[in-house]
């Protein structure tokens, strides 16, 4: 291998994974987008763990209406 193929080699890693990272990073930006532009999160109140995305959904413990959840606030 000399090296001319050494460098195509290189070259071609270096093309497979850039466009691999590109997609994984774009992804989970367009994931995280959607997800608040498209698929708000409504939790209880009392109990803040049963979350849906269904605005008329009623807590599965306690019954309460869920209230609109802001995802980044829950996150730790
Ligand atoms: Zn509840």
């Amino acid at each position: 291998m000399d090296s001319a193929e050494i460098a195509v080699l290189i070259g071609g890693i270096v093309s497979i994974v850039g466009v691999l990272w590109f997609f994984f990073g774009a992804r989970e930006e367009d994931t995280g987008a959607k997800n608040v532009a498209s698929g708000p999160i409504y939790a209880c109140p009392m109990h803040p763990w049963i979350q849906s995305d269904d605005a008329a959904a009623n807590c599965s413990i306690c019954g309460m209406k869920l209230v609109l959840q802001d995802e980044k606030a829950a996150m730790p």
